[in-house]
């Protein structure tokens, strides 16, 4: 049920888990330190092969294994495209 809300909304999950970390170590542990939380978490039980990973998983939290070998930024591949004229309305 958890790893269910983490990989469907991490956000949600990883805020509130900040947060009440946050407040334990102010309220509970008298620490007034700024630097901010970065959860992680390790050994998930879902781990992806990076072949599988589609842009329906986009927004979800992916646990996978492997090597960077290389460093890029995202291109999107456009797959189909339709035009309409402004004039006629046909499609193209
Ligand atoms: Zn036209």
């Amino acid at each position: 049920m958890f790893l269910e809300h983490l990989f469907e909304n991490p956000n949600d999950i990883i805020n509130s888990i900040a947060l009440a970390i946050e407040n334990v170590r102010e309220n509970l542990l008298k620490i007034l330190d700024r630097k901010q939380i970065i959860l992680r978490f390790y050994n998930l039980s879902q781990i992806l092969q990076l072949s599988n990973i589609k842009s329906h998983l986009i927004n979800n939290y992916l646990c996978f294994r492997g090597t960077v070998l290389r460093v890029s930024s995202i291109k999107v591949l456009v797959e189909s495209i339709h035009f309409s004229c402004l004039d006629c309305k046909s499609q193209i």
